[in-house]
């Protein structure tokens, strides 16, 4: 596409950019799947674009480079799933016996990443109140080499500054990064808030779709460390399927009309249940209740996400309960997708649970709200 990118509206980027297809004899329309491992050399022995398809795929090329504009990155490396983008991050910026910051509510797997595997290297990690900033100051030391970030945070919607994290890490030179999974490109863009790596897990609102499992490390330019992560994603190998990015591909056009919908459809759920004399709490940063409310309408400036929690009045099983007797919402794991989905977090946090029994996370779709709204009234009652 020989437009300026950087120009186009992000409606328009996610349907054209990357999208040279037209060069190829058939001039198709959409990318086809390469599903081809290997590639042939020119004539004269020399490579051409592609080699083999773990060091680069059309489909993969396409789709990192519509993500890099749509968060205006100076580029994006795909990863299997998010897990392998996150591992990749921590791999190339945590040396063996560095430290680690990241915060007291995030995704249960990077906890667990760490603890598991990353303390057998030496590794040490402190898990922050990051609503606190004298505790982050605090908390860092001489051998801290990264913060990692995660607002709003899974699954209780903490809200973190990020320009005040950013600002009291540059004074200690150490390197910021921000899994944007929750708020998405269009609410967010950490990069531009001075973050040096934004991750993602495309499983999650890129694709949409609850089909495809994917991961996305993007930087803010191109510096050593981005260019050891693109050849760690080459060697190491945990490479998304052409068909997987393909699927992807195929998703990212309309994400810019789904996100919308769905954070519409969670503001109003999210007041519905504020309301209800049956919820203890919701925790989603668009009510003014929010503690962070105010951090939050600095930040995101493209709405407040499809993501809430509430603490449902009772017990464990009152929760449970209330899950199991709602229809179209359904008791599953994973968020992001166009169905509307509910989780009862502590069953699936591992070892160290960390969330309330009565805590329940819903994920929000794009299905009409009054009907998602009947639904969670007929479980309340
Ligand atoms: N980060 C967040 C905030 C998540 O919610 C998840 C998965 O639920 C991940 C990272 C990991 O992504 P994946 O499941 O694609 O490996």
């Amino acid at each position: 596409m020989k437009s300026n990118n950087k120009k186009l509206h992000l409606q328009t980027k996610v349907i054209h950019v990357g999208n040279e297809v037209s060069n190829s004899s058939s001039r198709d329309i959409t990318q086809p799947i390469h599903l081809s491992t290997t590639f042939e050399r020119n004539e004269d022995g020399t490579m051409g674009d592609y080699v083999y398809t773990r060091a680069d795929n059309p489909n993969r090329k396409l789709v990192e480079q519509k993500i890099a504009a749509i968060e205006n990155a100076a580029e994006a490396i795909s990863f299997s799933s998010g897990m392998a983008a996150i591992n990749a991050l921590f791999e190339n910026l945590l040396a063996p016996n560095s430290h680690i910051i990241i915060p007291n509510d995030c995704y249960h797997g990077t906890r667990a990443l760490l603890h598991k595997f990353f303390t057998q290297k030496g590794v040490t990690f402190s898990e922050v109140e990051m609503t606190d900033l004298t505790l982050i100051e605090n908390t860092v030391e001489t051998n801290t080499k990264l913060i990692w970030i995660e607002t709003p945070s899974n699954p209780q919607l903490k809200i973190t500054d990020i320009e005040a994290v950013v600002n009291i890490a540059a004074a200690k030179k150490i390197s910021v990064a921000c899994d944007n999974t929750f708020a998405t490109s269009i609410i967010q863009n950490p990069l531009a808030m001075g973050v040096d790596f934004v991750m993602h897990s495309s499983t999650k609102f890129f694709s949409g779709h609850s089909d495809i499992l994917g991961g996305i490390v993007l930087a803010k330019t191109i510096t050593e460390k981005s260019t050891q992560i693109r050849e760690y994603q080459k060697i190491a190998g945990a490479v998304p399927a052409p068909f997987d990015c393909w699927l992807l591909n195929r998703s990212l056009a309309t994400f810019a009309i789904r996100v919308p919908l769905q954070n519409a459809n969670a503001m109003a759920i999210a007041n519905y249940l504020h309301a209800h004399s049956k919820i203890d709490q919701v925790f989603y940063p668009g009510l003014i209740s929010h503690k962070n409310h105010d951090i939050a309408t600095k930040q995101m400036i493209g709405g407040f996400g499809s993501i809430f929690s509430v603490l449902i009045k009772g017990s464990e099983k009152d929760a449970l309960q209330f899950a199991s007797k709602l229809n179209l919402i359904k008791h599953a794991t994973s968020l992001g997708g166009v169905e509307s989905l509910v989780e009862h977090r502590r069953s699936v946090e591992g070892d160290n649970p960390i969330s309330p029994v009565n805590l329940l996370r819903f994920s929000i779709g794009i299905e009409h709200v009054d009907d998602l709204i009947n639904d969670i009234e007929q479980a309340l009652v």
